[in-house]
Parts: C-alpha cells; sequence; structure tokens
C-alpha cells in the first residue's frame, strides 16, 4: 500500500540490492550500523513523514507566513511538529555525534530526506537550513564559536539561514553592496540588505543564525574581496544566554507562487549601525567557506526535486487506478462496453511510464551521490577518495538542475493524469507543482548549474571525473548486453552514450577554439543530454539485477520455461511485480528517452548560434 510520498520498496531496492550500502558498514566508520538498522529507520522515518510532516502541507500552503509589527510567523501546525521532528532526533542524524548527530551514513539520511521533503519541503527547509549554517561553523569556526552555537543549531534549539542575495545581487553574488566595519574589539559591523532568505525569519526557534556575505570596507571589488560573517538574531551573551535584538529587522515577507510555509525574508541588518557580526573562517574567503554550504544545498534541492517528483507520481498512480473514466480504445464499437479506471487508457499509461522511470532513475542518480560522499569518507587511499569525490564533484550540477527541472515536468505530468481536478485545490498535485518550481531557481539557477558543468566539471581533474563515469556506464552497458532480455535496449543506451562522449570532446575542443561560446551556449541542453543518459544508466543497471533477482525466482517456481505461467506469478508475488517494473522502466526509458540522445547531440555539435546572433531589437519590438 502506498504511503502517497516514496515507494519505499524501491528506496530499499536501490539502498541494498543496486549501491550495496551493506558495504559501509564494515567500516570503521559506519560499524555500528545494520541494515536491520536502516530499514528500522526507514520505517521511523515514513511514520515521521506521514504521521508528522504530511499534516503540516496543505495547512501550512493555506496560512502561509506573515509579518505582523516586525514579528514573523509560521503556519501554526508548524510548531508542535517541528518540535516532534527536533525531539526525534532528524536535525542532523548524519552528523558526528560530537556535535549532536548520529553518525549514520549519508546515504541513508538522503533515504529519509526524500520521504521528508515529499511530506513537505517549506517545513524542512527550516532543519535544513539550520544544520547547513551549523555546518559551515563546524568547519570553519573558532573552538569558541563552535561551542557557542553548533550544539544548540543541531538540536534545533536555535535556527539558521544562509544569506547571500541581495537585490542587485543575485547570480552575481559578486556585486553585493552589504558592508562590513572593524571594531576594536575584533568583531564587525555589519550594514545592508539581504532578499529572498529562507527561514530568515519566524517563530520556530527563539534565535536564529544568519551567515551573511558581506565587503570589509576597502576590501576588492567582486568574489574575491568577500568575506562571511556570523550574525545572531540576537546577542549572545558569555553564559549562552540571549541578550538583546542584534539589529536585525524583517523588512518583508515574499508572497510567492509556492513554498508558502517557509518564510522568504527580507532581513535588514545594521539600520540603527548596531548590527554586530563575528568573522568566520579568514577576511576575504567569504566565498570558499559559503560554497561549502551552497554545494549541500544544491543536493538537497535536488532531493526536493525528487521528493516532488516522487509524491506527484504515487498520487497520479494512485488516482489513475481509482478514477473510472471512458470505455477502452478497443471496445469502441461494443455498445455494452463499460466504462474503466483511466489507467487502461495507453496515453495515460504511457505518461504513467514516463513519470516511474524519472523518478526512479533521480531518486538513483540522488541516493548514488550520497553513497559517493560515504565512500569518499571511508576510503583508505588518496586515489579512492578522489575518485568518490569527483563523482559528488560532477554530479552535484546533476543532482540540482536534471532533479528540479524534471521533478517539475514530472508534477506537471501528475496534474494532466488528474484532469480538470489536477488543477484545483482539492487534489494536492496542483501544490506540488507550485512548491516544485523554486528548485530550478534558487541555489544558483539551472542555467547557472549548467554553466558549472560544462565550464569547469568537465574537466576537473584533468577530465578524470568524467572520464570514471563513462566507465561506470560502459560497464552497465556490457553487463545488460550479457542479458538476452536486455541486449536489444542495452544497445540502444550504448548509442547514446558513444553520442554523449563525442559531444564531450566537441565541446572541448570548440572551448579552446574561437567557437568558445558554442558550448556555453548549449550546456544546458547538454545537461540535459548527460542527464538522460545517466538515467538510462542507472535504471538499466537496476533491471540487471532485476533479471538475476527474477530468473532465480521463476527457477523456484518452475516458470523458467513458461511466459503464461511468469506473467501469473506478477499477481501472486509482489516481488515479481516489482522486479518486472524495474524491467520495464529501463526498456522504456532505452526505447522512448535514449533514442533522441543523438539527434540533441547533433543539434549541438552543429553549433548553429542564431540565438546569439539575432539583434536584442528582433526579440519583440
Ligand atoms: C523562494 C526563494 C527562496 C530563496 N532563498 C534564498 C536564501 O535562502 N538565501 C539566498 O541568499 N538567496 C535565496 N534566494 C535567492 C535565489 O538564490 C536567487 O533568486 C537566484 O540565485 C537568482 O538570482 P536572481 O533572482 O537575482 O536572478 P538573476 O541573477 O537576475 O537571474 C535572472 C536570469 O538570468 C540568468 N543569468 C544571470 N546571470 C547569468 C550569467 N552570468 N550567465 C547566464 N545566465 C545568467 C539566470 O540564470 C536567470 O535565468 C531565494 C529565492 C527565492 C525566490
Amino acid at each position: 500500500m502506498s504511503n502517497g510520498l516514496v515507494n519505499t520498496r524501491d528506496q530499499q531496492f536501490i539502498l541494498f540490492e543496486q549501491l550495496g550500502i551493506e558495504k559501509l558498514f564494515a567500516t570503521e566508520k559506519f560499524k555500528d550500523f545494520s541494515k536491520d538498522d536502516a530499514l528500522m529507520m526507514q520505517n521511523e522515518a515514513e511514520k515521521m513523514a506521514v504521521n508528522v510532516i504530511l499534516p503540516t502541507y496543505i495547512e501550512g500552503d493555506k496560512e502561509g507566513c506573515h509579518l505582523k509589527d516586525g514579528k514573523v510567523s509560521t503556519p501554526k501546525i508548524f510548531k508542535d511538529a517541528f518540535k516532534k521532528f527536533k525531539d526525534g532526533g532528524w536535525m542532523c542524524p548524519m552528523k558526528s555525534p560530537d556535535v549532536g548527530g548520529q553518525g549514520m551514513p549519508i546515504v541513508m539520511n538522503t533515504a529519509y530526506l526524500e520521504m521528508f521533503a515529499a511530506a513537505n519541503i517549506a517545513f524542512i527547509m527550516y532543519s535544513g537550513l539550520t544544520v547547513g549554517a551549523a555546518g559551515l561553523i563546524e568547519k570553519f569556526g573558532t573552538e569558541d564559536q563552535k561551542n557557542k552555537y553548533i550544539y544548540k543549531m543541531n538540536a534545533g534549539e536555535w535556527c539558521g539561514t544562509m544569506c547571500l542575495t541581495e537585490p542587485g545581487a543575485g547570480t552575481d553574488v559578486g556585486a553585493l553592496k552589504t558592508t562590513a566595519k572593524r571594531l576594536p574589539d575584533g568583531t564587525y559591523s555589519i550594514t545592508g540588505t539581504k532578499c529572498f532568505i529562507s527561514a530568515g525569519d519566524h517563530d520556530l526557534a527563539p534565535n536564529i543564525i544568519h551567515p551573511v556575505l558581506a565587503r570589509i570596507e576597502g576590501d576588492p571589488p567582486g568574489t574575491r574581496g568577500i568575506s562571511i560573517f556570523i550574525v545572531s538574531k540576537f546577542r549572545v551573551k558569555e553564559d549562552g544566554s540571549l541578550g538583546e535584538l542584534n539589529d536585525v529587522h524583517t523588512g518583508n515577507v515574499e508572497h510567492k507562487m509556492g513554498l508558502k510555509g517557509n518564510a522568504t525574508c527580507t532581513l535588514n541588518f545594521g539600520d540603527e549601525g548596531k548590527c554586530v557580526g563575528e568573522l568566520l573562517g579568514k577576511e576575504r574567503e567569504g566565498m570558499k567557506v559559503m560554497f561549502h554550504m551552497i554545494n549541500e544545498a544544491r543536493l538537497e534541492v535536488g532531493m526536493q526535486g525528487l521528493g516532488h517528483a516522487s509524491a506527484a507520481y504515487e498520487h497520479a498512480v494512485q488516482y489513475a487506478k481509482e478514477r473510472i473514466q471512458g470505455i477502452p480504445v478497443w471496445e469502441m464499437k461494443n455498445p455494452d462496453a463499460k466504462p474503466v479506471s483511466i489507467i487502461e487508457h495507453p496515453d495515460v499509461r504511457r505518461d504513467l511510464m514516463w513519470m516511474k522511470s524519472y523518478v526512479e532513475g533521480i531518486r538513483t542518480m540522488n541516493y548514488f551521490v550520497g553513497y559517493c560522499m560515504d565512500m569518499a569518507e571511508t576510503a583508505i587511499t588518496n586515489e579512492e577518495k578522489e575518485k568518490w569525490n569527483g563523482f559528488v564533484e560532477l554530479l552535484t550540477p546533476l543532482c540540482k538542475a536534471f532533479s528540479s527541472d524534471r521533478g517539475f515536468d514530472v508534477c506537471n505530468k501528475a496534474i494532466d493524469i488528474y484532469g480538470g481536478y489536477g488543477y484545483c485545490q482539492e487534489y494536492p498535485v496542483e501544490q506540488y507543482l507550485r512548491d516544485c518550481k523554486i528548485a530550478s531557481i534558487y541555489e544558483g539557477t539551472n542555467g547557472i548549474q549548467s554553466l558549472d558543468l560544462v565550464g569547469r566539471k568537465l574537466a576537473q581533474r584533468k577530465g578524470a571525473n568524467m572520464m570514471a563515469m563513462m566507465g561506470e556506464i560502459g560497464g552497465t552497458i556490457a553487463r545488460a548486453k550479457a542479458f538476452e532480455d536486455l541486449k536489444k535496449y542495452a544497445g540502444k543506451l550504448e548509442e547514446s552514450f558513444n553520442a554523449l562522449v563525442d559531444l564531450t570532446m566537441t565541446l572541448a575542443s570548440l572551448g579552446k577554439s574561437s567557437n568558445f561560446l558554442v558550448p556555453i551556449l548549449y550546456a544546458s541542453p547538454f545537461l540535459d543530454i548527460f542527464g538522460d543518459v545517466l538515467m538510462g544508466h542507472f535504471l538499466m543497471q537496476a533491471a540487471c539485477i532485476a533479471e538475476e533477482k527474477l530468473n532465480a525466482i521463476y527457477k523456484e517456481a518452475g516458470a523458467e520455461e513458461s511466459k503464461g505461467k511468469q506473467r501469473g506469478l506478477i499477481h501472486e508475488n509482489t516481488d515479481v511485480a516489482f522486479y518486472s517494473g524495474k524491467v520495464a522502466s529501463a526498456k522504456f526509458f532505452a526505447t522512448e528517452i535514449l533514442p533522441t540522445v543523438k539527434g540533441r547531440c547533433e543539434v549541438i555539435k552543429a553549433g548553429d548560434k542564431i540565438a546569439l546572433e539575432i539583434a536584442d531589437e528582433s526579440f519583440a519590438i
């Protein structure tokens, strides 16, 4: 029975059968964990998601956040849920016990986070930003700063944000105007306005810690002159208790398309000249420090895309099974034909397959990156560490951009499956679409992610990260070819893979030529192509495992020779239904999506520059 959010069976398949995370439990770092623990915690996470967080979803959207008399209120239902969430130990289970976590592998937390994100991302961002900000202090702070802030933050007693954006400095963070002036006691006086700050002010905790980007007076322009400061909403006294307000005022709470339960604020620092900040790390190294949080946040935004897509898909399947409408097309001429569930209509089935395969592919990609982070942490040799970190670096823009873009598309298709009801607020799918949209914008727009991929990540470590990923895909193709049932589809993956390799080399040489604008112009379509080939790889890898499992089950049941008997097992044995579904996802993707890759590569290779050459005036008169 679906929980309406995430397919927990698929989560288990990816964690244990596809990635094999038990390998981690054999390492010193994770020796206290076992498969049973992971399953037990998955069960607990599911209860937290379904019983505590999900009830905040629609209510939080309806009530929203409000600014009154200088104070920001969150939806009433959030208060108790937030308390239960932090008391349940879900703030930062993947952090070390030394700082209040449980030392859990990141990949396990990734799976649990998917459920929380699917239940209500607007709610979960309050804790996500808090732990992210605490992570910055843990990594770059002084002992004094660590003691003062991180334990309270990781416990959810105080919350956190990330303050980069200003009205004139969005993508171009280096254009910021917020200033920091050295004070005699070694602290800094902060003055400036930050806008669009998620969880910027609220009533879920008595204090909020803002990591704020600012330029120390006299420092150079652009990103190289930026430093980062810890600005506490309230001054913190010697004994750790809270003092007076630190001259941080909320100017506005944005009225948004979605994500209404999260307070997106304009924050004014130092209107009265009394806002004090502490330097975090070294002067002029603000971007280096902040990027630590930005990279983590990008992966979390990918999880937002996945969470919404997953919930939208689970709802759409359920609805398609229940909604009776129309007779089957093959009964057109039968006057006695009975109406059927819409899942019987070919067009609906095709859409569901499209959604299913993307959700499963995106889920695997995001979990894989979590797993790589754990593997890097536990690697013995430097070479191994670099390999796993390399995958994380390479795939971060894909997790962020591809998951959010395709996640949005899945939500869009879910609305189509609901028909007119999908457009109405009685059903949650319209909210999934509204809430999902922001994921392609914040943490660096998806356009910027693709530039990061093409301009930086492909060539990182002299291309070794990309080569290693190509090696993985090549391995999957070879493995799939050994299965009679998958051979044909493995061939389609191979064709798209070869086209991607060829395109990557073409872009590399164009980047060094007078045509260097072509890779920049086509960075977004390149990211989409790469993402699709990765989906093909992850789905085919899953199909190989599923084939092996199916063959074993058929052998046991004596159904090896008879297709009829095998099909019969689908209705009797949930494993057969599940594994057959995994094979179907891979075959569908290889048939429907992968054959488009070659043509899309050719478009880029042709290097057409019409979009660059057209005059600004010709776009619209
Ligand atoms: C709900 C919400 C929550 C947010 N939360 C936070 C937060 O917690 N903290 C925070 O600091 N910020 C936050 N933001 C801000 C968000 O990160 C920015 O909106 C985003 O970085 C884009 O900046 P911008 O809106 O100024 O767009 P712009 O920078 O003006 O970009 C507009 C368009 O131009 C493109 N563009 C701009 N420059 C380039 C370039 N050099 N090359 C190619 N294309 C380019 C962009 O891709 C985009 O498509 C939030 C925003 C929203 C809406």
